[in-house]
């Protein structure tokens, strides 16, 4: 141990050196070794830091006050840690230490570098024992001084609350565990990542990159979405990909740290790596893995045409120390910000919450939900919807942004992943996770204390306090009358859709099953209470309330569905107005509940007809309604946008007399460009703002406003800040958003409406 310097390059390390160089020291050491393009770095040794201990004379009493630790006594594991840490930080570094850390610095470039100086624990990324992300890396350090500062915080970071902890429970003696630093050359990556070289969890011969833009840490830590890319390594192609909202990037700022930055629109959808990318960095990882023979956990970073690879180490996916509870210092740094990511998904109803897993494989399986509960399962059913109720989180394989799962989470308030293809397979029942719904993560174990499963409140005194007004009305959707006081409380202009259908599923029994059994009444009754919930919620507001549209797989589940028909396509099926018009029965109990609130003085409430591909058929429904007593000329009726054929007509329904229209872009979207929006085969295909959506809503837009008749949005494009930007500058005359999404909605189009009234100004100035 004397012989070992206090400072080595990479270019000297060879993989026995572990005990001196940690392991990220010693992987740097042999990915240089066997050619990988590694930045320049050297290593403060373990052998440095045990000199600095004995020489500085602090060892015997920071030991003493770590054998003297009970660790599972939080209030004094936390202050013999910041003890501990502040004699290491006090201590004076020795000259010869000093001055070798100096020199080696002086030799990586004649004008100071930019370092990044990173812990390297030497019992560190064993295969057994990953302590990766529990000690210190400071990023854009320059110059000695800084550089000195730095290598003695990562020295203290050995002493970290999280850290000591680990060490205990794990059975390693601290006086046995010793940490080398890495100074490495930082590398001022445009994008960068992680990669899995085979899968994670099934060890097939998969590659998976996550990248970003920016430095890597963006990644690391958590703190952004990344695009996700699958590189199958026998067909040599990339088989899969996700395209993330990668809404911020870090950059080096100054001559010391990092700063977060918002990334442009554009930069925020745009896929971060080419598939050459992809390929070239697969094949770094493949000679990583073959080189140490088990899968790598890789960091990469992308400059221009130069790749480079920061650091390599096995996954340690499935044994993975237990999370400690409450205030062991913050949640681990690891492959996301809260720890070893099992499964990943789109994230569609924001929070996090912990739980025990409980995969529904059919409506049977909901009995044995509990309060708390994840509820994993292939998709969301209407009558899997009073277990939605109980869970803390949803996760489901299937499905995209507007999937059923999607919409009752966020009008539930429940953290939700969708889409992950494979949850149901790879998680396990009773198994204990973590659901981050806005990341589109499922990380393993309890690593953050469970969310609370209600809804974000938002106050009504909070919405009144600063009203935002607006030319462009911006209302709310609703599908569950228990949502109408929660979308009532954002102090939005009205509801822009109701939609009844997870209202009747709810019910657990067909329209049909009603009408066969003499039951219509009850029928009427549920939909009559369920509707006026929400119109009591929005006195003297438009309620738009919309007729049936529930495709026969949703019915299949319910009393009553054993008949529906086994549609090929349901999407393209029986469903919306062409199913009521053909169900006259099914669809006369829907107008006699809205009859029932029209005489019972509800006069804002307004219908909507969905999936209109025809005038003729909303001419139709008019008249039936008519033949049941309606009194439809001055009946607020109006048709859904949904199917390009209403966006090219929209002029002749215009003329058949209806009095508003609503984009449905969820459907819209998917019938303009044949992706099935519940596919997540497809997901990344699906574009709210593809060229042809755009052109067919500017243009029908043009026509209502020519004419005088609302124009408004209510599919999941009208939550999103940026399409909301767009349709007001084209002229929209209402958004309908979720929930959640309504304050920032207002606020774009309060801006933007600003803006325009500016630039008119401007021009007239
Ligand atoms: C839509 O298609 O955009 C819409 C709002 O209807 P749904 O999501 O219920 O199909
Ligand atoms: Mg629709």
């Amino acid at each position: 141990m004397k012989e070992m310097p206090n400072v080595l390059w990479l270019e000297e390390i060879k993989k026995e050196d572990i005990i001196s160089v940690g392991g990220k020291g010693a992987s740097l050491g042999e990915m240089t070794a066997i050619g990988l393009p590694v930045p320049k770095a050297f290593v403060v040794t373990a052998q440095a830091f045990r000199r600095f201990l004995i020489e500085t004379g602090i060892e015997e009493e920071l030991f003493r006050r770590l054998e003297r630790l009970d660790v599972d006594d939080n209030g004094a594991l936390e202050s013999v840690s910041r003890e501990v840490q502040d004699i290491v930080l006090a201590a004076e570094m020795p000259d010869q230490i000093r001055q070798e850390i100096v020199d080696a610095y002086a030799r990586m470039g004649a004008d100071g570098t930019v370092v990044a100086v990173r812990s390297s624990a030497t019992a560190e990324d064993l295969p057994d024992a990953s302590f990766a992300g529990q000690q210190e890396t400071f990023l854009n350090i320059l110059g000695e001084t800084d550089l000195l500062d730095a290598v003695q915080r990562c020295w203290a970071s050995l002493y970290g609350a999280r850290a000591i902890y680990y060490r205990a429970k794990q059975g390693f003696d601290d006086r046995s565990v010793n940490i080398a630093v890495v100074v490495q050359e930082l590398i001022g990556s445009e994008k960068s990542g992680v990669m899995f070289t085979s899968h994670p969890v099934t060890g097939e011969p998969l590659t998976i990159v996550e990248g970003s833009w920016g430095l890597g840490e963006a990644v690391v830590s958590g703190s952004v979405s990344p695009d996700n890319y699958v590189f199958d390594l026998r067909s040599e192609r990339v088989v899969d990909r996700l395209i993330a909202e990668k809404e911020i990037m870090i950059v080096p700022e100054g001559k010391h740290g990092t700063k977060t930055v918002n990334l442009s629109a554009k930069q925020r959808t745009a896929p971060v790596l080419s598939e050459a990318e992809v390929a070239r960095l697969a094949t770094l990882g493949k000679i990583a893995e073959d080189h140490y023979g088990v899968p790598q956990d890789v960091e990469w970073a992308i400059v221009g045409n130069d790749f480079f690879i920061l650091q390599s180490r096995p996954i340690t996916t499935i044994k993975r120390p237990e999370i400690p509870h409450g205030g062991a210092g913050p949640a681990e740094k690891g492959k996301g910000a809260l720890g070893v990511v099992l499964v990943e998904g789109q994230g569609a109803s924001p929070g996090v919450a912990s739980g025990r897993v409980v995969i529904v494989r059919d409506v049977k399986d909901t009995s044995g939900v509990k309060d708390g509960d994840i509820l994993v399962t292939k998709m969301t059913n209407p009558d899997m919807v009073p277990a939605m109720r109980r869970v803390s989180a949803i996760v489901t394989d299937e499905g995209g942004m507007t999937c059923h799962a999607a919409i009752v989470s966020r009008e539930l308030g429940t953290p939700a992943v969708v889409g992950t293809k494979k949850a149901t397979k790879l998680l396990k029942d009773g198994q204990i996770v973590t659901v981050d719904g806005e990341k589109g993560l499922i990380y393993d174990g309890a690593v953050q204390a469970p969310a609370p499963a209600a809804a974000p409140a938002i106050a009504p005194a909070a919405a009144a306090a600063a009203p935002v007004i607006t030319g462009t009305l911006v209302k709310v959707n609703v599908s569950l009358p228990e949502a109408a006081q929660r979308a009532a409380a954002t102090g939005a202009d009205g509801v822009g859709l109701l939609r009844i259908e997870h209202l009747i599923l709810g019910l657990a029994k067909t329209p049909g099953w009603y009408i066969e059994h003499g039951e219509e009444e009850t029928f009427i009754a549920e939909l009559y209470g369920g509707i006026k919930t929400v119109l009591d919620a929005f006195p003297g507001k438009p309620v738009w309330v919309r007729t049936l549209d529930a495709p026969t797989d949703e019915f299949r589940n319910m009393e009553g569905g054993e008949n529906e028909p086994i549609e090929h396509n349901p999407m393209l099926g029986w469903r919306g107005i062409r199913r009521d018009l053909r169900s006259p029965d099914q669809f006369r109990l829907q107008v006699e509940a809205f009859k029932r609130l029209w005489a019972a003085g509800y006069n804002n409430l307004g219908v909507m007809f969905p999936m209109v591909n025809h005038p003729g058929e909303f001419v139709e429904a008019r008249s039936m309604m008519k033949e049941w007593g309606v009194d439809v000329e001055n009946a607020t009726l109006g048709v859904m946008i949904e199917i390009p054929s209403s966006a090219i007509l929209i002029e002749d329904f215009i003329r058949a007399g209806i009095r508003f229209a609503s984009f449905g872009t969820n459907d819209l979207i998917q019938y303009t460009l044949a992706i099935d929006r519940n596919n997540e085969h497809v997901a990344e295909m699906y574009q709210p703002r593809h060229p042809a959506v755009l052109r067919l809503i500017d243009y029908a837009i043009g026509v209502c406003r020519e004419n005088g008749v609302e124009c408004s949005i209510c599919g999941q494009a009208g939550s999103d800040p940026d399409m909301v930007t767009w349709l007001v500058e084209h002229g929209i005359s209402s958004v309908s958003a979720n929930i959640d999404a309504v304050p920032r909605i207002r606020e774009t189009v309060a801006r933007k409406e600003q803006q325009i009234l500016l630039d008119a100004a401007r021009r007239n100035a």
